[in-house]
């Protein structure tokens, strides 16, 4: 198998998103999968879903769960769509939340260390900033309360 299709296969990566490339980086410790969009891909926008024309794009890169020793980053050009109610917005991607520098993936193992450990223990752990974690935990914790929300309306239907 291929890096690329071996990467696809544990990132999950499916169309129309591809892996283009994997690159190992020795001296840094760290492998970096370059993601991108197939060709001819009509673009959404992601608050209400209409199909808008492209604006741009942006990169952007999210540490995702390490590949053995190694910090392993994903590093995609994420297209930014002209919405006509939204403006100018960037487009969803599958692995992680909007605004995040982490994979869902790399968020639900913090999660798991968090339920075990204080957020100063996962921080050293991680080799990653307080605030980084703090901010994974609140975006779980809303994710939780919007949840919460949805089943409450449901039972009001
Ligand atoms: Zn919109």
């Amino acid at each position: 198998m291929r890096d690329k299709d071996l990467y696809a296969q544990i990132l999950g990566i499916k169309s129309p998103w591809q892996v283009s490339g994997v690159e190992l980086a020795l001296s840094e410790g760290e492998v970096t999968v370059h993601v991108e969009q197939e060709e001819g891909v009509q673009h959404c926008c992601p608050t209400c879903g209409e199909v808008s024309p492209g604006y741009d794009s942006r990169k952007r890169k999210w540490r995702h769960l390490d590949t053995c020793q190694y910090k392993t980053i994903l590093l995609a050009d994420v297209p930014r769509v002209k919405c006509k109610e939204h403006g100018v917005v960037t487009v969803s991607v599958p692995w992680a939340e909007p605004g995040s520098g982490f994979t869902a993936m790399f968020e639900a193992l913090v999660i798991d260390w968090l339920k075990e450990a204080s957020t100063a223990a996962v921080s050293r752990l991680m080799g990653l900033s307080w605030n980084a974690i703090d901010g994974i935990m609140q975006r779980a914790v809303k994710r939780g309360l919007s949840r919460r929300e949805e089943l409450s309306m449901t039972q009001i239907g």
